[in-house]
């Protein structure tokens, strides 16, 4: 008999945004063919794990019937275009969910096979050697590697906008979105030993237009195309390209194949990463609310029944859904005769809409590592949790209650739950061993550094506690971020002075 093989099934969510009848078919396939569970992606999509071979078909099948795809949610190709979430302060906000929505449609395969196959179910052109097998931007060998693009607001760094391969930042003037500035170049991954790997921040390219997005964004993929390392996969991202030639280079490329010059980039600033949970007020006057979801992992547990209580608000009052890169997600377009019975009901099954009730894990993501990453080398989802705890207890004591501190752990390098970015960042090297970085600063726009090498996961609140005690003690005008003030003092400063201290 054939092995009961499982898989996991990735939707293409652009920013994240789903109808409650997308919401519902996503939640009925987990009952019905996963493992009860969905989790929610740091690129604001669904994976739905444990679904046996046997059943792939009807799944992705259902998904589709509900409009939504899985093509390009892996492979060599351009991955679910993120974007900030959340329709809160002007129209402008609602643009930027239609352009990634544009940019997901304008970046996909054309390729007829995933209809073939995924979809009708049988042919629907002949296809060898026809047009047809011929990706317009993609060409015959699609790209050296995955490729991501996310769209940001201005101010708001909630999408890591230095983490993607392409990144648009929205200009907004008078409330009106008047175009974007592209970073190019970022990315997370890595491979332990291998010094031409790394995580990069992107750089400023350009700016653009509303109108020239899809094009820009097009020819930057053809440069990597042509360009990126097909030889070594572990060297195929774009920010090698972008590493090794800069961005004169690269900008001279992109302007040839255009035909026309490019502006210079604006600078860009942020001065915070919303996670935009709780009660907010949208600019049309309903109401959105955001629920925080541990690791993104929705499930029943005794105490707290969130996979429960979201579909029978969702089937209840039809909200507009959107998830977030934090792993979070959000009920929107409620109007506000709702907000009392939408609260009372969540309430029935554990549910806090408080964001203060979190504690520190609010700020805590996790890659899911094991047991369902076939790359994991240590774990990620199901330890820290146990090591935030600890950390947040440690906090309470030296009197930081509430400090907003970024903790990001992954079961490899990786890198998915983006952890060289923020205030801490654990890094899996083998069972229970991390390496574990600061430095970071909480609106992601710095790299951090690594502090310490192969920690116990059991040593690591024991490792953090002279550095939070350094902090609290030294941080300028008492506002000084976690990471900004490890990255001040630099980590062999940090090194000596945690030697020099006297025994707790
Ligand atoms: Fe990604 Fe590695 Fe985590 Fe797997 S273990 S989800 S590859 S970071």
């Amino acid at each position: 008999a054939e092995k009961a093989y499982q898989f996991m099934i990735r939707s293409r969510i652009p920013g994240g945004a789903l109808t409650a009848e997308q919401y519902l078919v996503q939640d009925d396939l987990s009952e019905r063919y996963g493992n009860q569970t969905m989790r929610i992606t740091t690129r604001q999509s669904f994976q739905l794990h444990g679904i046996l071979k046997g059943n792939i078909h009807a799944t992705i099948h259902k998904i589709n019937e509900s409009l939504l795809s899985t093509l390009a949610a892996c492979g060599d190709v351009n991955r679910n275009v993120m974007a900030c979430p959340a329709p809160v302060s002007s129209r402008a906000q609602a643009q930027i969910q239609e352009i990634a929505h544009k940019l997901a449609m304008h970046l996909a395969p054309k390729s007829s096979a995933y209809h073939e196959i995924w979809v009708d179910g049988e042919k629907v052109h002949s296809s060898e050697d026809t047009d047809e097998t011929v990706e317009p931007m993609y060409g015959q060998t699609y790209l050296p590697r995955k490729f991501k693009v996310g769209v940001a607001y201005p101010g708001d760094n909630c999408i890591d906008v230095f983490t993607q391969d392409i990144g648009f930042v929205a200009r907004v003037e008078d409330e009106q979105l008047v175009g974007f500035t592209v970073v190019i170049g970022g990315g997370m991954g890595a491979t332990h030993g291998k010094k031409d790997t790394f995580p990069r921040l992107g750089n400023p390219l350009a700016d653009v237009t509303v109108e020239q997005v899809l094009k820009v964004a097009e020819t930057i993929i053809t440069v990597q195309r042509d360009y990126g390392d097909r030889a070594n996969r572990r060297h195929a991202r774009m920010k090698y390209v972008v590493e090794e030639r800069g961005i004169p280079w690269f900008r001279q490329q992109v302007e040839e194949r255009l035909g026309y010059q490019l502006s210079d980039p604006s600078e860009v600033h942020f001065h915070d990463v919303d996670h935009h949970l709780g009660w907010h007020q949208q600019f049309d006057g309903k109401w959105f609310l955001g629920l925080h979801v541990e690791n993104g992992r929705l499930k029943d547990t005794e105490t707290l029944r969130l996979k429960s209580g979201l579909r029978t608000v969702i089937q209840e009052f039809r909200p507009n859904i959107r998830l977030t890169p934090q792993q979070n997600i959000l009920l929107i377009d409620i109007p506000s005769e709702q907000r009392a019975a939408i609260e009372a009901r969540l309430q029935e099954f554990g549910i806090m809409t408080d964001p203060e009730a979190i504690g520190a894990y609010r700020y805590a993501m996790a890659c899911p590592a094991l047991p369902t990453c076939g790359l994991a080398v240590a774990e990620a989802e199901r330890a820290l949790p146990g090591v935030v705890k600890q950390l947040e207890t440690n906090l309470n004591e030296l009197g930081l209650a509430g400090e907003k501190i970024s903790f990001r752990m992954t079961g490899c390098p990786n890198g998915c739950a983006r952890p060289y970015m923020g205030d801490v960042g654990f890094v899996g090297r083998s069972k229970d061993l991390y390496n574990v970085h600061v430095g970071g600063d909480w609106q992601n726009t710095r790299l951090n550094t690594v502090y310490a090498q192969n920690v116990n996961v059991k040593d690591i609140p024991a490792l953090l506690q002279p550095l939070f005690t350094l902090w609290r003690d030294e941080r300028q005008s008492g506002e000084e971020g976690f990471g900004d003030f490890c990255h001040r003092v630099g980590i062999e400063q940090l090194k000596e002075r945690v030697t020099a201290q006297p025994a707790a």
